[in-house]
């Protein structure tokens, strides 16, 4: 069977695709392979003009959607996203927000029905490989987690996918890189990483080398503006950055075809 090569990454909000998943993405692209990002919700609960926080007063959660779904576009291009589906949800927010009592908001979305929604994607793209959340959305935000959800479910119900991945932050890793910021005199914002964080190294499947697309997902990471005072990746020394976006990790979670136990491609085994 000849299906055109295709990675559909599943995500909560407009700007959660570039640090995990834009180097892929971008690679991906560049070597002729289908890239379809699926955008869960339109991103209400981010930040006004001005820095205003979602629930004070003067927040607009239409005129911050609008931004941020112009913000996604301009992100995409950068990213060589080929297809941009959006699905159109409001965004939740975190645990304990106003957002999360509407109705409407993605998190409170019975999962079969936007997982059906999800599904047609699937039979329309037919991905080989499907990248998304774990279980615990990576840091529990509850769109995040409902993403997971969704894809899982998807997944299951079509049996499309040949290979499904968790994008995934090697705790190791970050530990050094915080120490290596600590020690360069950044200031951190008085943020500190939990112990748990990220994921033990020994259990990623998956790096990817995206080294020569570190740019790409600076300009994408730039392009969500409007959320730069939460993006605090934006804010490292050149070559942290660097240092953080060269390679993106990935735990493969589904595989209905033999690959290597360690890859350094998600498309291993596929591309025949
Ligand atoms: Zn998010």
């Amino acid at each position: 069977m000849n299906r055109e090569l295709t990675v559909m990454a599943v995500h909560a909000h407009p700007d959660d695709e570039v640090i995990g998943t834009g180097g892929i993405l971008a690679r991906y692209a560049e070597e002729g392979i289908r890239t379809v990002l699926v955008t869960c919700t339109n991103g209400e609960q981010g930040d006004g003009p001005g820095g205003v926080k979602p629930g004070e007063p003067g927040h607009d959660d239409d005129a911050v959607a609008e931004r941020r779904l112009a913000e996604l576009r301009e992100s995409a291009t950068h990213l060589g996203v080929t297809h941009l589906e959006l699905l159109g949800y409001r965004d939740s927010g975190m645990d304990g927000w106003t957002g999360n009592a509407h109705p409407e908001a993605f998190a409170n979305v019975p999962v079969e029905r936007a997982a059906a929604r999800l599904a047609e994607l699937m039979e329309r793209y037919r991905p080989q490989v499907v990248v998304t959340y774990d279980e615990i959305g990576g840091y529990g935000h509850p769109d995040h987690i409902q993403a997971h959800r969704i894809a899982m479910a998807a997944t299951e119900s079509t049996g499309i996918p040949d290979k499904l991945y968790y994008t995934a932050t090697p705790r190791e890793r970050i530990r050094q890189m915080f120490d290596f910021m600590r020690s360069s005199g950044m200031d951190m914002n008085g943020f500190d990483l939990p112990e748990d964080f990220g994921t033990p190294d020994e259990l990623i499947t998956a790096t990817v080398d995206v080294s020569p697309y570190v740019e790409h997902k600076i300009k994408a990471l730039r392009a969500h503006e409007s959320q730069g005072e939460n993006i605090f990746l934006l804010r490292m020394p050149a070559e942290a950055q660097h240092q953080a976006f060269a390679a993106e990790f990935f735990v493969r979670r589904i595989s209905r075809l033999a690959a290597p136990d360690r890859e350094d491609d998600l498309f291993a085994g596929l591309r025949g």
